[in-house]
């Protein structure tokens, strides 16, 4: 607040500039209240880089501006830099928010989508209100943004809200600096704005008030699809187990668990453990579903998620779920509108299509979403938040690079867990999850992303950057175009991804272990020790290799591995253990008959695998990964002294002998180990290899900072246990942060490659 100890100083003026995300964040009314709260004059403007300001008044109470505009900035609003300059004083009357300045070819970035402020929620909740129970409220600080946008510039005649013409009310909201609506593009209001609507299997719409409706639906256990912010999701009253389990069946999803959406943090801290880190990403402005240890005895239905110490929670992110979780009155599953791991539904004929046999009504409304976006998933690992799926929320914030990219580039990803890459400058535009290509219509989205967002973003590129990979549709659709090709090696392109998740640029030492990649020497890597920068990597040891039967079978039957694993441990002689007894008619075949059919590799995620199957964790998975979650939900926190495991001298490089450590794992099963006490050994014995492979290319590349990535490392023991290991051993670790260290990270990785040696 203004003191009058400032009357007699001299006024000046500055110039300042923000850049970041800081425009379509609700930042220029910010400034503009915060600056007459100040009593200074001068004005804010959204320019080509991000806000530019001018301030006027005296000395100290512009200090005390340039000290709350960072701190007080509103909550999607990412500051990332203020440079200020001094400028001759100007005859302004008062603090004002002046036009933007729109250069050729630049304009406005299109944030991610906001979740509901807490004033826009406290508002359809109060009866009082003129949005009381509206449920398309959202602010210049909250609500959609990327799902809804066509094109740029960033106003509303280019998003899916230009359908619908502002009410005065709503116009004179819009046009007013002083309101929280300024410049809001998607405002809408009950008068003006979209509607729900609720009908059946067959289109028709149900007489009544949707919400309400939908909701008593939901309590007597019927499943509602529900048209959210980027696509359709099923919902279920989460304590029903008979509901739960009917909508299980009706999609065809065996295992995977359903993620949960609780009221709130008070609610959501009776399903799951939840501290002050899981807290703040459950209430952040990206809301992504954390996954979070399971409270024993919270009542929810066994059929969210079977046999899952985790349980995926989120909070409400729109007024329309505040609205149905209050008027439910309990936590509902909100699982992705979709059969099996079909990518999401989200347009209207689609759903009512695709979701026909699963839901028994459609709570939807007249507002279109231009892209489709999955919800987010994070976890916290070792104190810190880890990205499991970057999607809603998230995309299309760039990750901002300290350094300048020499040319713009297109990155084009993996295959799994798809996303892509648009990079120049300093900004490198990671796509949304887009999943698995070889469902046509992800193939689509995908293509659809590349344009996307390479006309939002402004970003021609004059490289492509492509997996080695030649099977894979990605690397297929970059060798189809014309321009000029980069192939990047997966496990380069992981370590590369956490380089500049990090801001660095390497060398370093990486370690990137996952399920698959293509190597460079016709074998599948997975289990990898590279040295590298951005430029260029040495493989300098790895997994040793061992052979796949069945190729992909095996991916989804882990009993090969051990199979191939116990093969080669005991050279052939080897002992009958659970999962091998109940195969043994098969054994032998698939070992010795493997043959061309069984790809040699290096993979953690295929060792992962064959524990897992040895251990009668299971033999065939429905998801991906499945083996490995389990495997480490066995192990738990349970205290563990790793198994020896050998590394060699081979060539100019070293091997990890996974052999030796099942032998090991064999040797304990007979004794009659506990299986949990096994499943915690192996994971100490990884992460055991971890620091002997980093200790043997510190030794050979004299460099201590040791980049960790690639799928493996969403495992919370492994991670954790490998980087106070590592610390302990005088290394400098570097973990992902902004992306995934899956596949989703891969084309970011792929990008600043590219970029470097293009
Ligand atoms: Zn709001
Ligand atoms: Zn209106
Ligand atoms: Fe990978």
């Amino acid at each position: 607040m203004a003191q009058t100890q400032d009357a007699v100083a001299v006024p000046a003026r500055l110039g300042i500039r923000v850049e970041g995300v800081v425009q379509g964040v609700g930042f220029r009314p910010f400034v503009h209240g915060l600056a007459r709260s100040l009593d200074l004059t001068g004005r804010v403007v959204n320019d080509a880089a991000g806000v530019s300001i001018e301030v006027q008044g005296a000395p100290d109470r512009l200090a005390r501006f340039l000290e709350r505009l960072p701190l007080e900035a509103p909550p999607a609003a990412v500051v990332e830099t203020v440079s200020v300059d001094t400028l001759p004083l100007a005859d302004d009357a008062a603090f004002v928010i002046g036009p933007s300045i729109v250069s050729a070819g630049h304009t406005a970035l299109v944030t991610p989508d906001i979740a509901t402020c807490e004033a826009c929620r406290r508002e359809v909740l109060d009866p009082t209100a003129r949005r009381y129970r509206y449920p398309f409220t959202s602010c210049s600080a909250c609500g959609p943004r990327f799902t809804i946008a066509r094109d740029v510039p960033y106003d509303r005649a280019a998003t899916t809200m230009a359908a619908f013409a502002m009410c005065g009310d709503c116009a004179r909201e819009y046009a007013d600096p002083a309101d929280r609506r300024f410049h809001a593009e998607p405002i809408a209001c009950p008068a003006c704005g979209p509607r729900l609507r609720l009908h059946d299997a067959d289109g028709r719409t149900l007489d009544g008030d949707p919400l309400a409706r939908a909701a008593a639906a939901i309590r007597a256990g019927r499943i509602v699809a529900v048209k959210g912010l980027g696509g359709y999701h099923l919902a279920v009253a989460a304590q029903d187990e008979a509901a739960v389990a009917r909508l299980r069946s009706r999609k065809h999803r065996e295992e995977k668990p359903f993620a949960v959406m609780a009221a709130g943090l008070d609610s959501a801290r009776t399903l799951v453990e939840v501290d002050a880190t899981a807290a703040e990403l459950l209430t952040g402005v990206e809301r992504p579903i954390v996954l979070l240890r399971h409270r024993p005895g919270a009542g929810l239905a066994a059929s969210v998620a079977p046999g899952n110490a985790w349980l995926g929670v989120m909070l409400p992110y729109t007024p329309l779920h505040h609205l149905l979780l209050h008027e439910v009155g309990a936590p509902i599953v909100l699982t992705s509108g979709n059969r099996s791991d079909e990518p999401i539904a989200y347009r209207d004929a689609e759903a009512g299509e695709r979701l026909r046999d699963i839901a028994d009504l459609w709570l939807t409304h007249d507002r279109s979403i231009h892209i489709r976006t999955d919800d987010s998933v994070v976890r916290v690992v070792a104190a810190a938040p880890q990205l499991v799926r970057r999607a809603r929320g998230y995309a299309p914030r760039p990750i901002t690079l300290p350094w300048v990219l020499p040319r713009a580039v297109l990155a084009c990803g993996a295959e799994l867990k798809s996303t892509v890459c648009l990079a120049r400058g300093r900004h490198a535009f990671l796509s949304h999850h887009l999943g698995d290509l070889e469902h046509y219509e992800t193939f689509a989205a995908f293509t659809q992303a590349i344009e996307h967002l390479g006309r939002l973003f402004d970003v021609t590129p004059e490289v492509i950057a492509h997996d080695l990979h030649p099977e894979y549709l990605s690397t297929k659709w970059a060798r189809e175009r014309g321009e000029r090709l980069v192939g990047v090696q997966h496990h380069h392109a992981h370590v590369a991804a956490c380089l500049a998740d990090n801001g660095e640029t390497g060398p370093v030492i990486g370690v990137a272990l996952d399920g698959l990649g293509y190597g460079t020497d016709g074998t599948l890597w997975g289990g990898e020790f590279l040295v590298a920068d951005l430029a260029a990597f040495t493989r300098v040891g790895h997994l040793a290799t061992v052979p796949m039967p069945g190729g992909s079978a095996a991916i989804r039957e882990p009993w090969r591995m051990a199979a191939a694993y116990l093969h080669r441990a005991f050279e052939g002689g080897e002992i009958a253990l659970g999962v091998h007894a109940r195969h043994v008619g098969v054994w032998r075949a698939v070992v010795e008959l493997g043959g061309a059919h069984a790809p040699l590799t290096s993979s953690a995620g295929r060792l992962f695998d064959a524990v897992a199957a040895i251990l009668d964790v299971r033999d065939r998975v429905s998801y991906e990964g499945q083996a490995a979650i389990e495997l480490e939900q066995l192990a738990g926190d349970l205290p563990a002294t790793p198994y020896p495991i050998e590394i060699r001298l081979v060539g100019d490089g070293f091997e990890l002998d996974g052999a030796g450590l099942i032998r090991a794992v064999a040797a304990d099963v007979i004794a009659g180990t506990g299986r949990a006490l096994i499943a915690a050994r192996f994971h100490e014995s990884l992460a055991e290899a971890i620091v002997g492979g980093c200790r043997a290319a510190r030794e050979r590349s004299g460099l201590d900072a040791v980049a960790l990535s690639g799928g493996v490392f969403q495992n919370a023991r492994l991670l954790a246990r490998a980087i106070e290991r590592l610390d302990g051993e005088g290394f400098r670790v570097l973990r992902h942060r902004r992306v995934p260290p899956n596949d989703g990270g891969v084309s970011l990785g792929q990008a600043v490659v590219a970029a470097r040696v293009a």
